[in-house]
């Protein structure tokens, strides 16, 4: 057997500027394989999330240079020591490892106690945060060249052996990092250096993050623009001529739903996708998953999932109505040992969605029929069966949750099929902060709430009190597909929002247009009413 110290290894990732979705490919499939993952303040903590279950996540606390709460030493002996135990070992840092991230330091350890080590280069919160700004580092008309300084080598002083001075005129475009709490001295060397005191500056706060703040003013006046802003770390600091071309190509804060907090009520597994579309639209994703969803576990509902699964070849038709349904059937089957038993399935596959014809085909099951477009629920898929899929006198089994609606088996049993139609999963109520959710309506600081299904709805108005609940009507209100809108509409809370299709990223594109457009109607309205 190989030694276990021999496949151990460290990996530095660069965990982006603060979107989680900027992260590389590469370094999110780093995290996926860690075993140990030692991660900054600055990385997002949404990227965990991509570590596996079995991952061990340890916060080590550095934000910056600013109060580590390890200290280097610390965190180089921890993963240094880890990956000696064979471990795969990701250091997730802010930006990119090797920019002020003494990345290098943590490098050289693994190389000393002779570890195998890589980096996977990250984007830079120097470039970024410009970026989403409207600052182009660099432009044929204003800027040939740039350089990223730092504004904070040494904690306890502006740091002198950087020439300020030299940088000031030799390039065209300074781009300072760590550099709030050291502001005014460094706008003063640079200005002592020779540049003009009106060159455009700016400071980008929590860049590209929907909290992004942005203070643009002459260089001289930069410091106390920032004071009056309060704006404080992470901030980068932008100096030249490009700052002025902000005003034309500020392009993230001119975002529809910029700044503006949307409610994800949706299960914990399926948060992260309606929050990461929400964030790509400008949003801040608030996200407080109200319910839950769990493999059936009692011994009598085992019993009838397992005498379904042992006895698949029994069934013409298996029909997905989601894709946690096509999740949980693949959960029994590898409970029960049975995970190769879909490969020799001679059922047919219905699916409702491509999003469930994809999790089917993950598992190896290509869908025979798939429900794509339209409005996407039971009743649509009721009516293609009956039209197109000659259900009668044919044995169906449809994997549901306990709630799971009774449309398509009562429909396809009337049809003249055989159907089972049996709980594979269950909805439970995850623990919500109750006061804090309705101190937060009542106080308007969430302008919309997401609805991925009725059962979060019925959770979200038992909540509610008579305050929490006029309060709910006065945000916007969106619903991913009818049925769930049909649960709103019930509970007194119509959705104003509901995409042509039932898909998160179409949910969030709904909401930019209901914003852009201003209007107070209802961009959809249930049929008949
Ligand atoms: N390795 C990191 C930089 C680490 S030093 C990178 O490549 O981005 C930490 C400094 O980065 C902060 O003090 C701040 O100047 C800058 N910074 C990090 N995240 C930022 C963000 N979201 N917006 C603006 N500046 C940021």
């Amino acid at each position: 057997m190989k030694e276990a110290s021999a496949s151990g290894r460290l990996i530095l990732v660069g965990a982006g500027p603060g979107d989680p979705d900027l992260i590389t490919v590469r370094g999110a499939a780093a995290l996926q394989q860690a075993d140990v993952v030692l991660y900054d303040e600055l990385a997002s903590h949404e990227l965990l999330s991509l570590a596996s279950d079995h991952a061990l996540c340890i916060n080590v606390g550095k934000r910056g240079h600013d109060s580590p709460t390890r200290s280097q030493q610390d965190i180089q002996e921890l993963a240094v020591r880890y990956a000696l135990e064979g471990k795969t070992v990701v250091r997730l840092k802010g930006g990119d490892p090797f920019v002020f991230g003494r990345g290098a330091e943590e490098a050289s350890a693994a190389a000393k106690a002779g570890l195998l080590w890589e980096v996977v280069p990250g984007v830079t919160s120097a470039l970024a945060a410009p970026a989403y700004a409207g600052i182009p580092v660099t432009d044929r008309r204003h800027a040939a060249s740039f350089a990223v300084v730092t504004g904070h080598k040494d904690p306890t002083r502006v740091s002198r052996d950087l020439s300020w001075g030299a940088l000031a005129t030799a390039v065209d475009t300074l781009i300072v990092l760590m550099g709030m709490r050291n502001l005014p001295e460094i706008v003063e060397a640079i200005i002592e250096g020779g540049r003009s005191e009106a060159t455009p500056s700016a400071a980008v706060m929590q860049g590209t993050l929907p909290e992004q703040k942005v203070v643009v003013a002459p260089l001289a006046e930069l410091p106390a623009a920032v004071a009056e802003a309060q704006l404080g770390a992470p901030a980068c600091v932008v100096v030249g001529d490009v700052v002025g071309l902000r005003e034309e190509l500020r392009w993230w804060e001119s975002t529809p739903l910029f700044g503006r907090r949307i409610l994800v009520t949706r299960a914990p597994h399926q948060a992260g996708e309606l929050a990461s579309a929400l964030r790509a639209a400008g949003a801040v994703p608030d996200v407080r998953p109200l319910i839950d969803l769990v493999p059936c576990d009692s011994e009598e509902e085992c019993r009838v999932i397992d005498a379904v699964l042992t006895q698949l070849e029994n069934y013409d038709d298996v029909l997905f109505a989601s894709s946690n349904a096509v999740r949980f059937f693949f959960h029994h089957l590898d409970r029960l040992g049975l995970g190769s038993a879909a490969a020799n399935l001679r059922a047919r596959i219905l699916c409702i969605g491509s999003r469930t014809a994809q999790a089917a085909l993950a598992g190896g099951l290509s869908a025979h029929f798939v429900l794509a477009g339209g409005r996407g629920d039971a009743d649509s898929m009721l009516e293609e069966i009956r039209a197109t899929l000659e259900p009668t006198g044919r044995r169906v089994l449809i994997p549901q949750s306990d709630i799971g609606r009774s449309v398509l088996p009562e429909g396809l049993r009337s049809a003249g099929a055989r159907v089972d139609a049996v709980p594979f999963y269950r909805n439970v109520e995850t623990e919500v902060d109750g006061p804090l959710l309705r101190n937060d309506l009542i106080a308007g600081r969430i302008d919309g709430v997401t609805f991925t299904s009725p059962s979060a709805v019925q959770r979200f108005v038992a909540l509610l009190d008579a305050d929490a609940h006029a309060a709910t009507t006065r945000c916007m209100i969106a619903a991913i597909g009818p049925t769930t809108a049909h649960a709103l509409k019930s509970a007194g809370l119509p959705a104003d929002v509901m995409p042509d299709r039932p898909e998160v990223r179409a949910l969030a594109s709904a909401l930019t247009q209901y914003v852009s457009e201003g209007q107070p109607k209802p961009i959809w309205k249930e049929e008949g009413s």
